[in-house]
């Protein structure tokens, strides 16, 4: 699969929204499908998009050129699972051609690890430097009670491949009450341990799911106290330009990322839209808000129209979500499953 190479001249119109920000930062969810059922992101018996309405990957291709064409300078293939979409490495390949150009700046991706012991090495042959993959504990049990039936093994041995082809690897952990909050701390000192960054995230409250959020939601702030009384945590100035916000940990030498959608906002810098895989732009992960891309991708060969619409879209960004979980607020802030939006 090969795409065509962005020209110069396309490449200066910044995507910027009502409140200034400029939009440099797209996710794409290439599929909502995913071989883990995660107790907070799906019900266990969840419906599918139908396979009809999926952007084929040549499709997908496109769209994400044409944002590419407006300004985005970091790409993130997410899901569902990214690596369960058949034949998905022939699209990492043709994006990674906007690396070599330089429009391009990162090519990265979001995975539960489960298939990546099979796609490590062609993803750092394809450019990919650093990749997040999600896991909330060590624990084989604890890591089937969450993720319903998955095996932690595969995934640790896809962490080792990923390791073993240079790639750098983050770990994305949700804090969860009861499930894995004492196990926060060797969590962490097994990913320092391994040279890996960590980020917590707080529970978003998207989708139904079966349980009530409240049952799983834990405040970071809580966290964060409950590290500090074991180890020296040092704020840190720097940012990735993301919602996370850094510390060093002294003893372990490693950093540590907290992500507080539900306690603090970070929506003043957000740089980011999501695509889904039937080509639907969200542009506030929080918000309700949609805009259909694949009617006027499909209307014509030339990007005009789909720039129009993205402009349009833009232009509607709301200025920042408010999610709530409490006894009062114990559904779905979003209707949509993290899933479909691409985490
Ligand atoms: N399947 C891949 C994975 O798990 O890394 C990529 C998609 S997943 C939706 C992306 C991230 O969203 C994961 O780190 C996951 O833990 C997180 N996530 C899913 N549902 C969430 C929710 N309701 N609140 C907070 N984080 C959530
Ligand atoms: Fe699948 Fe990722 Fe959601 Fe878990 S968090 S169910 S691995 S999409």
């Amino acid at each position: 699969m090969t795409g065509p190479v962005l020209s110069p001249l396309s490449l200066s119109r910044p995507m910027i929204d009502p409140f200034g920000r400029t939009i440099t930062y797209l996710r794409v969810s290439v599929t909502d499908r995913c071989d883990l059922r995660c107790s907070y992101c799906m019900a266990e018996d969840m419906t599918f998009l139908p396979k009809a309405d999926l952007l084929t990957l040549e499709e997908l291709d496109r769209l994400c050129s044409a944002f590419i064409a407006r300004g985005v300078r970091k790409l993130r293939l997410t899901g569902g699972e990214p690596l369960v979409r058949r034949n998905v490495m022939s699209l990492v390949r043709s994006l990674s051609r906007h690396l070599k150009s330089g429009a391009l700046h990162e090519l990265t991706l979001t995975t539960n690890a489960t298939q990546l012991a099979r796609f490590a090495q062609e993803l750092a042959d394809s450019g990919v430097h650093r990749i997040n993959v999600s896991l909330d504990t060590l624990d084989p049990a604890k890591f089937r009670a969450i993720t319903r039936w998955g095996e932690i093994d595969k995934v640790l041995e896809g962490i080792e491949a990923a390791r073993a082809a240079g790639l750098s690897v983050k770990i994305n952990a949700v804090a969860l009450k009861n499930l894995n909050e004492d196990e926060i701390p060797s969590l962490m000192e097994w990913a320092h341990g391994k040279g890996m960054g960590m980020t917590l995230i707080e529970v978003m409250p998207m989708g139904e799911i079966g349980a009530g959020r409240i049952d799983q939601y834990v405040p970071l702030s809580l966290v964060r106290a409950r590290l500090a009384s074991h180890y020296t945590l040092t704020d840190l100035a720097e940012t990735t330009g993301g919602p996370a916000r850094y510390v060093s940990v002294a003893e372990t030498g490693g950093k540590l990322g907290f992500i507080t959608p539900m306690t603090h906002n970070f929506c003043e810098s957000c740089n980011r839209v999501r695509i889904t895989c039937t080509g639907t732009l969200h542009t506030c992960l929080g918000h309700e808000d949609a805009s259909d891309l694949r009617k006027p991708l499909r209307a014509s060969d030339d990007d005009g129209l789909v720039s129009s619409a993205i402009d349009q879209a833009i232009g509607l960004k709301p200025k920042g979500h408010d999610f709530v979980i409490d006894r009062r607020h114990n559904r779905p802030s979003v209707n949509r499953h993290m899933s479909v939006t691409g985490g």
